[in-house]
């Protein structure tokens, strides 16, 4: 697999990184992850965006422009072969030549910025999406700033091996008796025609595909109700989903043990899943 590392494209067993790079030692830098379906990138603009967002509130610079990027990307896929897959890509603060709490001079360090693709044949035919996932609950104990996207995943990944223990899919994060989101995904709940998510703010994750999927509502004949709500009324719900770049719309069909509806993936859901796939193939880049 080629990777691009720091202006370079090489054979990912040749890219090196500093052991002082504050992501390794801080965590110090944020991502993105954008989907790839039949070669062609999915929200390109929309990840960009949010990585932007997510460099300026810690007082970052990207060490490439937009369009610069955008090439990358494209390169990396085509290099690749990648039809179905993920591009991923973090930016960090760089590796001074010590470590220190105190942010470097960004005049003397330079960031770091990597990004490799996955390839992921099948992923806008999963088969998960027709068996739907089962979720458990835990107490949401990450940082007050979700809003950014930064490489701080260890209580998201400790959330999965929960569920994995649990026999379950994934987790859904709940803070003061409401739900924030999966451990990487944005998590929703439907009633009738109404599809019921969080509201944005610091406490989860501005989703691409969440703000997409939102936008196609309406094509679906679906209202949609952004507030917060409880495990307890998750579980009452009529169906459930969550979205990411890189499930795109997947159907919950068991909340701590307690399947929704019938217990097989909900009918709205898997139309907003088509929608979803549907226009995005048509917008890709
Ligand atoms: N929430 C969290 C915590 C995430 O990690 C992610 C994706 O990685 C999402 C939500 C979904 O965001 P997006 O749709 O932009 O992939």
């Amino acid at each position: 697999r080629t990777v691009y590392v720091n202006g370079e494209y090489l054979p990912e067993h040749e890219a090196k990184i500093s052991i002082f790079d504050r992501a390794f030692l801080m965590a110090d830098g944020v991502y993105e992850v954008t989907s790839v379906l039949d070669g062609k990138l999915i929200d390109f603009a929309g990840h960009a965006k949010r990585l932007e967002r997510s460099l300026s509130e810690l007082d970052m610079r990207s060490p490439v422009t937009t369009d610069e990027l955008l090439e990358i990307h494209r390169e990396l896929v085509r290099q690749n072969g990648i039809e179905e897959g993920l591009v991923y890509l973090q930016i960090t603060r760089g590796a001074p030549g010590d470590r220190d709490f105190v942010f470097p001079d960004p005049e003397t360090t330079e960031p770091t910025i990597v990004l490799f693709t996955q390839n992921k044949p099948g992923l806008a035919d999963s088969p998960a999406a027709k068996k739907g996932m089962k979720i458990i609950s835990i107490e949401d104990q990450r940082w007050g700033r979700r809003d950014i996207k930064t490489t701080q995943l260890l209580y998201p990944s400790m959330g999965k091996m929960m569920a994995k223990k649990a026999g379950a899919d994934d987790a859904w994060m709940v803070e003061d008796g409401f739900v924030t989101e999966g451990t990487s995904n944005n998590a929703y709940i439907i009633k009738g025609n109404t599809i019921i998510t969080r509201a944005l703010s610091n406490d989860i994750l501005h989703g691409i595909t969440r703000a997409a999927v939102l936008r196609f509502a309406a094509e679906a004949q679906m209202k949609v109700e952004e507030r917060n709500y409880s495990i307890d009324e998750a579980k009452e719900a009529d169906e459930a989903f969550i979205t990411s770049a890189s499930a795109f719309v997947m159907p919950v069909v068991e909340i701590d043990g307690v399947a929704l509806g019938d217990g097989t993936p909900g009918a709205r859901a898997a139309r907003l899943r088509e929608i979803y796939l549907e226009e995005s193939r048509k917008a890709a880049i």
